[in-house]
């Protein structure tokens, strides 16, 4: 058995190389999206390296783990996830894992959304959620490193007071928007929470996740619903294929109002390169589609 996990670990290094070994000192944990790696960026600053498994600009609802996912897994100390039924793949990885492995669940404590049956898992968009999962990754970054407290603890409160500035930025520009403008058209249905925030009501034709096709009649639906509601916002989103909601535009004659971000984060330096970037552009983008 020994041997055999001993092979397994020398075919994984051949085929992806050797890990990244973290800096003498810090704390390894892994994340399983964008968000969350930059959450932890944040919060744990040069006393922590962060590995992520689902890549900038990719879907985790449907994501495949690779191999040197699960060499990171095997090399943390902690492991950071969202929960609510978003990363189903990733409990066969820790599963795997030859030792016994802290994890933690980054969305415990919130207010959860159910939509059609389901919990909806996209609890990152909101301001009320994500000081929630800050709490959550900044005390457990106190309670296993406790000799840093005070550092981990001035970076929550200055990232707090970041997130606080633009969250009443956002919601003074939106407070000038009637209500019943407040309708976009996105492809899955990823903001529910924002929605129920800022009371912007959201349709999408793909539902929750996107491991199904919309049908024609969802589609004729959504049209109806345009038409009816004078939607005037429509947009692409960056992790998934924007064919379906050019062909809503096309056939409503909403334009296109550009992309939202909504499972994942933009490239590097991108108008979503970090979690407070994403909010800004989504919220922001918003805006300007109502008021067209
Ligand atoms: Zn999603």
């Amino acid at each position: 058995m020994f041997k055999l996990r001993l092979l397994q670990l020398a075919i994984l290094l051949l085929l992806n190389g050797f890990p990244i070994f973290a800096k003498d000192g810090q704390f390894k944990i892994v994340t399983s999206f964008t968000i969350l790696e930059d959450l932890v960026l944040e919060l744990g600053g040069d006393r922590v390296s962060v590995t992520n498994l689902v890549p900038r600009n990719s879907d985790a609802h449907i994501y495949s783990p690779k191999p040197s996912d699960a060499v990171a897994i095997s090399n943390a100390d902690l492991i950071i996830f969202n929960g609510l039924g978003f990363e189903g793949w990733i409990f066969r990885l820790i599963k795997d894992s030859d030792k016994e492995k802290n994890y933690l669940i980054s969305s415990d404590g919130i207010n959860s959304l159910n939509r059609f049956n389901e919990i909806d898992p996209h609890a990152w968009q909101s301001f009320k959620n994500i000081r929630i999962y800050i709490d959550n990754i900044s005390g457990e970054l106190i309670n296993l490193m406790p000799e840093h407290e005070q550092y981990f603890a001035l970076r929550r409160n200055n990232y707090l007071k970041k997130l606080f500035e633009l969250e009443m930025n956002l919601s003074n520009q939106l407070s000038n928007i009637p209500i019943k403008k407040r309708i976009v058209i996105t492809s899955h249905d990823a903001f529910g929470y924002l929605g129920r925030e800022f009371n912007i009501e959201f349709l999408a034709p793909l539902g929750l996740s996107l491991d199904a096709e919309a049908s024609a009649e969802d589609v004729a639906k959504i049209i109806n619903q345009i038409k009816e509601k004078k939607v005037t916002a429509l947009f692409m989103e960056n992790i998934n294929n924007p064919k379906l909601l050019k062909a809503i535009s096309k056939e409503s004659g909403v334009p296109v109002g550009g992309k939202l971000y909504s499972d994942a984060l933009s490239e590097i330096g991108g108008p979503a390169g970090t979690y407070i970037d994403m909010m800004r552009h989504n919220v922001k983008s918003l805006i300007e589609a109502f008021n067209s």
